[in-house]
C-alpha cells in the first residue's frame, strides 16, 4: 500500500510540473472532454490537435454535433482514418441529445452505453470529466504498468490485457483519478517511451522492476503479427463533357462508409486492368466503357491490408451509370473536390485530376 500511495504521489507531483498545456485539459466541460478523446484515440496528440479545434469550432455543443448533417461531421473527420469513430461519434452526440437532455452521462458504465464509447474512453471521460474512480489502460499505460511490474507475457493477450486493467484499477487513487490517469498516459508518451525510455528523467524509477532488472526497452512484448494481406484494385475515373467526374457514396455500414470516391473494385486472379475495369463498371455502375489512360498507381495502407489502386481514364460508350453498390452517384467538379469527403487513398491522385489552380484544396488532407 505504501508503494502504491508512492506511486500516486510521484506521478501526480510530476505531472503537476511537466503536463503539457492543451486545450482540452483546460476546460471542464465533459463534451469537450469527450471529443477530445475520440479525436485522440490511435492519433498523434500534435496531428489530432488540429481536428479537435475544428471540431470545436464548428461543433461547440453536443447539440450542434448532433444537429449537423452525417457528412458535414465526415468532412471534418477527413484524414484522421477510423470513419466508423466519426460515425459513432455523431451517432452518439444524437443519443445524449435526444435521450440524456443534452448531457453526458456522468459515469463509466452508463458512457459505456453509448455508440463507438469503449472501456477506456469511458473511464477517461468518467475519470477526467466526473472524478469517477475509475482507470484507464491505453497503449502508453499498458507499456508503463508492463515496465512497472515486469510483464514479459504479452500485453494484448486477453487475459494479460485483463490483469493490466485490474494493476490500474488498483492503482487509481479516490482523490484526481482525472489526473491521474492522464499523469499515466503522460508518462507513456514522454517519458517511458516504446524506445530508449528516459528512465532516468521518470518519477516511477526507484520502483520500476524493468528498469531494475535492465530490461525496460525489450518490454512491452506482443503477440506475433500476421502478415499484411494486399490488395490489387482497379479505380476509373470517367468525365463528362463539362469536366466533371463521377463519384459514388459508400454505404454507411462498413469499412470508409459514408465517403465517396471514385467508382472501383478488386482485380480477379489473372485479370487485366482493362478487363476489370470494364467488369467493375458493369457491376457496380450498370455501364459499358472503354478504358483510357492509366492516372496513377497509387499505394495505400490500411490498418489490416494494403491496397494499390490502379487508376484508370474510362469512357461511358453505353448505359447511363446507376448506384448499384453506392447509395448515390453524383458529378462533381474538381472545383468541388473540396466539399465532399474522400478516402485517403483518394486523395493521392485528386491533384492529377485538374490543374492546381482549379482545385479548392479547403479542408483536403495531406497524407
Ligand atoms: S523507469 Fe523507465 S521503464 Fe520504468 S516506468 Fe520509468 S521510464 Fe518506464
Amino acid at each position: 500500500m505504501r508503494e502504491t500511495e508512492a506511486i500516486r504521489k510521484r506521478l501526480l507531483d510530476w505531472f503537476g510540473e511537466e503536463a503539457r498545456d492543451l486545450p482540452f485539459r483546460r476546460t471542464r466541460d465533459p463534451y469537450l472532454i469527450w471529443l477530445s478523446e475520440i479525436i485522440l484515440q490511435q492519433t498523434r496528440v500534435d496531428q489530432g490537435l488540429p481536428y479537435y479545434e475544428r471540431f470545436v469550432a464548428a461543433f461547440p455543443t453536443v447539440k450542434a454535433l448532433a444537429d449537423a448533417p452525417e457528412e458535414a461531421v465526415l468532412k471534418l473527420w477527413e484524414g484522421l482514418g477510423y470513419y466508423t469513430r466519426a460515425r459513432n461519434l455523431h451517432a452518439a452526440a444524437r443519443e445524449i441529445r435526444d435521450r440524456h437532455d443534452g448531457k453526458l452521462p456522468d459515469t463509466a458504465r452508463m458512457l459505456q452505453m453509448l455508440p463507438g464509447v469503449g472501456r477506456y474512453t469511458a473511464g477517461a471521460v468518467a475519470s477526467i470529466a466526473f472524478g469517477e474512480r475509475v482507470p484507464v489502460v491505453d497503449g502508453n499505460v499498458k507499456r508503463v504498468l508492463a515496465r512497472l511490474r515486469h510483464i514479459a507475457d504479452p500485453v494484448d493477450d486477453p487475459a494479460v490485457e485483463e490483469d493490466l486493467w485490474a494493476i490500474a484499477e488498483q492503482l487509481v487513487p479516490a482523490r484526481n483519478p482525472g489526473e491521474f490517469n492522464q499523469a499515466m498516459m503522460e508518462l507513456g508518451a514522454r517519458v517511458c517511451t516504446p524506445r530508449q525510455p528516459r528512465c532516468d528523467a521518470c518519477p516511477l524509477a526507484e520502483m520500476c522492476a524493468a528498469r531494475a532488472a535492465g530490461v525496460a526497452e525489450s518490454l512491452p512484448v506482443k503477440r506475433a503479427k500476421k502478415e499484411v494481406p494486399h490488395r490489387e484494385m482497379v479505380t476509373a475515373v470517367i468525365q463528362r463533357d463539362d469536366g466533371a467526374y463521377l463519384i459514388g457514396r459508400r454505404p454507411p455500414e462498413g469499412m470508409l462508409g459514408g465517403l465517396w470516391e471514385f467508382p472501383g473494385g478488386a482485380l480477379a486472379p489473372r485479370e487485366t486492368h482493362q478487363k476489370a475495369l470494364r467488369r467493375v463498371c458493369a457491376e457496380v455502375l450498370g455501364v459499358t466503357v472503354r478504358v483510357g489512360g492509366r492516372v496513377a498507381c497509387v499505394r495505400h495502407a490500411y490498418t489490416h491490408f494494403k491496397v494499390t489502386l490502379n487508376v484508370f481514364r474510362c469512357c461511358i460508350e453505353e448505359g447511363e451509370p446507376q448506384a448499384k453498390e453506392h447509395t448515390e452517384l453524383r458529378w462533381i467538379s474538381p472545383q468541388d473536390f473540396g466539399t465532399v469527403p474522400f478516402p485517403k487513398g483518394n486523395h493521392k491522385f485528386l491533384p492529377l485530376l485538374a490543374p492546381e489552380d482549379e482545385l479548392d484544396l479547403f479542408g483536403m488532407m495531406e497524407d
